[in-house]
């Protein structure tokens, strides 16, 4: 039985849950409050603070887990990254007071009082730059700090960079960009059955995340215009051509396609002549 910890709370948790529902691998609650559930009657699903999971997966008490880049590098232990799931941006950045006239975080003075709950990739990004900070610990809330008089700077993740601006800090640096990655336990992956499992699942959720960004398209198109069908809808493998019971003018092209592309596609099919044109959703894509 493989064991999944994912995030109990936030956006992480949010978007890991629907990515294991459009899978088709749904949650079963036994009662609201419980901290673990049946994942589409296979697995297990672990509910833990995102923070916690680097530990879990490390040590074995997870197989797999689903949390940030930033808290696995954060946590410094040994996992075995197998997904990248795209969801969850954000970067941990060095931020200082507006009127703060440095440049980099090497043009900063020695010593100075850094609050982040990031305290070792912090320690670790001042070294490696020639400095040394004193790091102020603190358990959230990092942008009220240099307002305070508790730090002079501070080392904090950053979506949209408004929370910054609102009290007054700017992005001096950017120590790593983050999103969610789905880790397995490094020993999990020298057990045939149980790595096998692993990347059942990996491989279920890429194909999902890979179709989020794709769209299949019909289109009726006379026959004539093909070789411009071809350019238009370059598909997996080119576009699948299916004929049409009208006597042999018509035939029908189908093809995947990128969804940014699809209305300029549309337009320029119609252009063609095509008719009855189709876009749908695609649940999974395996190329
Ligand atoms: P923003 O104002 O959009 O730049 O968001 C910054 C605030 O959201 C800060 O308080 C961050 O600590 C928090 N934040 C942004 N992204 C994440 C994330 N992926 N995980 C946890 N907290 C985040």
């Amino acid at each position: 039985m493989i064991r999944i910890a994912l995030p109990n709370k936030g956006r992480l948790a949010e978007d890991a849950r629907e990515l294991f529902e459009h899978a088709g691998l749904e949650l079963e609650f036994r009662s609201e409050r419980a901290l673990q559930a049946a994942l589409g009657g296979e697995y297990t699903a672990l509910f833990v603070r995102a923070q916690d999971i680097p530990e879990f997966v490390a040590d074995g008490a997870a197989d797999l887990g689903i949390t940030g880049r930033d808290l696995i590098e954060e946590s410094g232990r040994t996992v075995t990254p197998l997904l990248d799931l795209g969801f969850g941006y954000c970067r941990l950045s060095v931020a200082v007071r507006d009127e703060n006239p440095a440049t980099s975080v090497a043009e900063l003075p020695d010593g100075m009082r850094v609050a982040t709950t990031f305290p070792n990739l912090t320690e670790r990004f001042f070294r490696e730059r020639g400095r040394t900070a004193t790091i102020v610990r603190i358990s959230g809330a990092a942008e009220i700090t240099p307002l305070l008089g508790v730090a002079d700077a501070i080392v904090d993740l950053v979506a949209t960079g408004s929370t910054l601006r609102t009290n007054g800090l700017r992005e001096l640096d950017t120590i790593l960009e983050s999103t969610a990655l789905l880790i397995a336990n490094p020993a999990l992956m020298q057990d045939p059955e149980r790595a096998r499992s692993a990347s059942e699942i990996a491989a279920t959720l890429e194909s999902v995340l890979r179709a989020r960004d794709k769209r299949y398209l019909m289109a009726n198109v006379p026959r004539r215009v093909l070789p411009e069908i071809r350019r238009i809808l370059p598909g997996i493998n080119g576009p699948t051509i299916v004929d049409v019971l009208d006597g042999g003018e018509i035939v029908a092209a189908h093809a995947v396609v990128d969804r940014r592309d699809i209305n300029h596609v549309i337009a320029e099919l119609k252009a063609l002549g095509a008719e009855g044109i189709l876009v749908t959703r695609i649940e999974r894509l395996m190329p």
